[in-house]
């Protein structure tokens, strides 16, 4: 029962909207809408957002304004904006352009990681290696992530074994936080209970946050299931955006109005106004539900 020494109760919530929710959305978002969203986010309470993605263009276009987003939201405020990294170019990139957190992603399976990046996951972990050091020495603060730790929709079940040997290669590198991401939404809560059990033993000093998503509509018991084992630290998307290119039109992460809804409701304190949240929700489902309306969930 690590990680939940907090009293009164209390988790953390990493808003992942404006990075996983947009990629997901054909058409594209008007950069100053993307701004104004994340600003709204950002005095909802919410003190960790996830901003953007230096990914190549070639790959994920509707994120090729990441610079933009990332110079023109307002950073004064005490909240972290990162940006999601595939490779040591994109590390290049949030470096250049003054980005305080990054989040390099490495799926545990092979076939995904070569499908999403390009290269085997070993092949991103040597990668790390240069990485890792390279953050520190620009004073840029480093997450790992690891993608498809639930299942894969390329190769099946994916094993508890595999993960943890992710992990163990993101602890040697020094991040600070791991994320165990159910990328295509295959976890089920017996599952979140056995791999956290496992990977709670295993990394007692590595705090480990959960992204879930909803395509199969029980993202919110799975995030249930792992706040019973211990985990206290959620990724979520306003409005439910996102979504699966292996499913297409199913619902995209967890809501983060849904997720803080539910921890209020159990008397879990978020630091989140839900009402304001509420509101971006509204908003983001405005701006986006008029370019893509598939995507919205929430
Ligand atoms: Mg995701």
């Amino acid at each position: 029962m690590r990680q939940s020494e907090h009293f009164p109760d209390s988790v953390t919530v990493i808003e992942v909207g404006p990075r996983d929710g947009f990629q997901n959305v054909k058409g594209e978002i008007p950069t100053e809408e993307k701004v104004k969203i994340i600003n709204l986010l950002a005095t909802s309470g919410l003190k960790r957002i996830e901003a953007t993605s230096f990914t190549h263009p070639k790959w994920i276009p509707q994120l090729k304004d990441a610079a933009e987003v990332i110079r023109c939201i307002n950073r004064g405020s005490d909240v972290v904006f990162s940006a999601l990294i595939p490779n040591e170019k994109g590390l290049d990139r949030a470096i250049e352009n003054g980005v305080e957190e990054v989040v390099f992603v490495v799926s545990a399976s092979d076939a995904l990681n070569r499908e999403n990046f390009n290269q085997s996951t070993a092949e991103s972990l040597a990668e790390l290696a240069a990485i890792s050091p390279k953050a520190k020495r620009n004073g840029v603060r480093l997450r790992g992530a690891i993608a498809a730790s639930f299942g894969c929709p390329l190769e099946g079940s994916v094993a508890v074994e595999r993960v943890i040997d992710v992990a163990k290669a993101f602890q040697k590198a020094e991040v600070c936080e791991v994320s165990l991401a159910d990328t295509t939404g295959m976890a089920h809560p017996l599952q979140v209970r056995d791999l956290l059990c496992r990977l709670f033993a295993e990394f007692s000093d590595l705090p480990l946050a959960l992204h879930f998503h909803d395509t199969r509509r029980i993202g919110l018991v799975n995030v249930y299931s792992a706040w019973q084992i211990g985990a206290r630290i959620f990724e979520s998307s306003i409005a439910g955006l996102g979504g699966c290119p292996y499913a297409p039109g199913a619902p995209g992460n967890v809501a983060t109005e849904s997720l803080v809804y539910m921890f209020h409701r159990i008397g879990v304190e978020t630091g989140v106004d839900l009402e304001s949240l509420m509101e971006c929700s509204r908003i983001t489902k405005e701006v986006v539900g008029g370019i893509d309306p598939d995507r919205c969930h929430g």
